[in-house]
Parts: structure tokens; C-alpha cells; sequence
């Protein structure tokens, strides 16, 4: 076949050889600016389908194909780029568009100017607004929350929102109350999920009561406040129970005490274990000693103090992670404080 335009001979694509094809056809109509608005407070951007948290670099040709489509006759078109930031919002952009007519590749280079549009996201925009639907109290059973507790759900919430998929879940706001935490949230269904989530993490029980609050377009709105109850114990709590010093080693299903003093360890459903009373105890691996009168203590790490150990054990070893009151040092089951278990 010969070009009817040069009159080379070879392959033809509509009477045209490769050379003359792409000279006599743009693969695109390049645009000298792109406008994008990208959320200030979580960085998304927004494309024609919505808001996207995806990495600029993976947006970019997305914003590109929706400005520029394919021009006739491609068919099909691939943009690859460098983004040079010139500043904050502008984006000096190198692109190579790649398109495709039957068999042949045709490449086109420009330069296009991004503009990045400081705007808010639906969702933020709402959280802005202090939106909430759902509410998520976190409470202790029959007790105030720990500081270490109230630190922990809050540390957990913020983890699950960060790792979650969908844009519309958010904290509007959390309040410290009475011995608990509220978590105002932007559904009913993610104050349910996090207060299942919490409970599974943490023990617990979970009750959501839904509350009619309105209308919205002619629908009934409610509004749900899931209450999760953490147990009375958590792991590693040191609890006086019938006169004995225990452990706690497990909060679910059942709570396990470890009598400290023995070594035993027994299972109670929670209501069972009610009256025990938490006893102010540390844990740490403190260095064993033997006295002169052949007594077995433990000292401690930070005071020197020394306390008797228990139970008495025949060869002990160096060292041990202990359960220190003001009583005693117990040869504990579990990890130091602090350590992850
Ligand atoms: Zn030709
Ligand atoms: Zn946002």
C-alpha cells in the first residue's frame, strides 16, 4: 500500500502512512490549565465521579483525561506525567498523551498548568458544621474510666476512622464527660460498628438506643447512641477478691483471676467477680535477691526497695516480671506495664 499523502510505501491507516497519520491528526486539544479543588483539611481531591483521597500522582491522569478526551480517530488514550510543584497550589506539568488508532501509537508532548482550588470536602464541610448523627458513649461498668482507658478508646476511634474506606465517617467532636467519653460521630451505623469494635478490643458490653429527632424530606431521622460498658477489669488490673491478691489475666469471655499468692488461676462470669476491689499494684521486671536468712526478695528497679517474694520459690532465676504492692512482690504471668502483649 502506498500513502496517498507522500506516497510511501508500507502500512496505511485511512490512506495514510504512520508519519503522515500523526502529523495529520492531534491525539488530544491540549489545555493550558487544569482547575482541581482539593480539600484543606483532608486532602482530597475532587474529580467529575467525587471526592478522592487517592495520591496526586494517581489523580493527575484522571484530571487529564477528563479535560482533554480523545480526538478522532484515536480510540484509546494514556497520559503519563511529571508534576513539578511551583508552589503550593500550581502544578507545572509535563505530559505525554499516548493514543492508539488499529495498530498504531501515536505520542503527543505538552505542558499543562495545575491548579489546585483550597476548598472543603462534603465531608468535611459537615464536620465543619459540627454535623452528627450518631452518638458513641464509652463508659466503665459500675466505675469512672482510667486515664489509661479514656487514652486508649480515644487512640482506638481515631485508628479505625483513619484506616476506614469511607469518606463520610467522621468524629464531629468528642467530650469528656463524667467518667466517660462521648463521641459524636457522622452515622448511626459508625456509632454501632465502633462501640462493637471497641467491645471486641477491650471487653464489654454494647446497647444502642435509636431516638427519633426529626424529619428530614418527609423521612423520620434518628438518632442512635450506642453505650459501650467496659468491664469492671481489665487485663493486668491487680484486684483483692475474698481476701486473696490476684491478677486479672483475661476479661473475656469469662474474667480469669490468678491468685497471686498461689499461682492458680480461676474463670468468673463478670457479674461474679463485682465485689473484688482493684489494689494499687505495679509491674515490672525487677532483679531477685537472696538474703542471709535465706528469705527470696524482689528489689525494686527505680527505689532500691526491697519486698519478700511469693510464692517462695525453690530456684528462682535472676531476674522476673513481678506484681509489686505494698505488701509484697508476686512472680507475675504477665507482661512488664508499658510492654505490648
Ligand atoms: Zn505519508
Ligand atoms: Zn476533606
Amino acid at each position: 500500500m502506498f500513502c496517498v499523502e507522500c506516497g510511501a510505501e508500507g502500512p496505511v491507516y485511512e490512506g495514510l502512512c504512520a508519519n503522515c497519520f500523526r502529523k495529520r491528526h492531534p491525539i488530544v486539544a491540549p489545555v493550558e490549565f487544569v482547575d482541581v479543588p482539593r480539600c484543606q483539611s483532608c486532602g482530597s481531591y475532587r474529580l467529575r465521579s467525587g471526592w478522592t483521597k487517592a495520591d496526586r500522582d494517581l489523580v493527575i491522569p484522571q484530571l487529564l483525561r477528563e479535560a482533554m478526551p480523545p480526538l478522532a480517530p484515536y480510540e484509546r488514550l494514556s497520559f503519563t506525567h511529571v508534576a513539578r510543584e511551583e508552589d503550593a497550589n500550581n502544578l507545572s506539568v509535563r505530559v505525554k498523551a499516548a493514543g492508539r488508532f488499529q495498530e498504531l501509537t501515536a505520542v503527543q508532548d505538552f505542558q499543562v498548568r495545575i491548579r489546585i482550588k483550597p476548598s472543603y470536602c462534603d465531608a468535611c464541610q459537615k464536620q465543619r458544621g459540627r454535623y452528627y448523627e450518631g452518638i458513641l458513649q464509652v463508659r466503665g461498668e459500675d466505675r469512672e474510666l482510667a486515664p489509661r482507658e479514656v487514652r486508649a478508646a480515644r487512640t482506638f476511634v481515631a485508628a479505625r476512622i483513619d484506616r476506614s474506606e469511607d469518606p463520610e465517617a467522621f468524629v464531629s467532636r468528642i467530650e469528656e464527660v463524667h467518667g466517660g467519653l462521648d463521641f459524636y460521630v457522622s452515622t448511626n451505623a459508625l456509632a454501632k460498628g465502633l462501640a462493637r469494635d471497641l467491645a471486641g478490643a477491650f471487653g464489654g458490653t454494647v446497647t444502642a438506643s435509636p431516638k427519633l429527632f426529626g424529619q428530614r424530606q418527609g423521612r423520620e431521622v434518628y438518632r442512635v447512641t450506642a453505650l459501650v460498658r467496659l468491664p469492671a477489669f481489665q487485663k493486668g488490673d491487680v484486684v483483692r477478691h475474698k481476701g486473696a491478691v490476684a491478677e486479672v489475666t483475661s476479661v473475656r469471655p469469662f474474667v480469669v483471676l490468678r491468685d497471686l499468692a498461689t499461682g492458680e488461676s480461676r474463670r468468673f462470669k463478670p457479674k461474679d467477680v463485682r465485689g473484688a476491689n482493684r489494689i494499687d499494684a505495679e509491674r515490672f521486671e525487677a532483679q531477685l535477691a537472696r538474703l542471709d536468712s535465706g528469705e527470696l526478695v524482689a528489689i525494686h528497679p527505680q527505689t532500691a526497695e526491697e519486698r519478700p517474694l511469693r510464692p517462695a520459690s525453690k530456684r528462682p532465676a535472676a531476674r522476673a516480671v513481678v506484681v509489686w504492692t505494698s505488701e509484697a512482690a508476686y512472680l507475675s504471668n504477665l507482661p512488664p506495664e508499658g510492654s505490648k502483649d
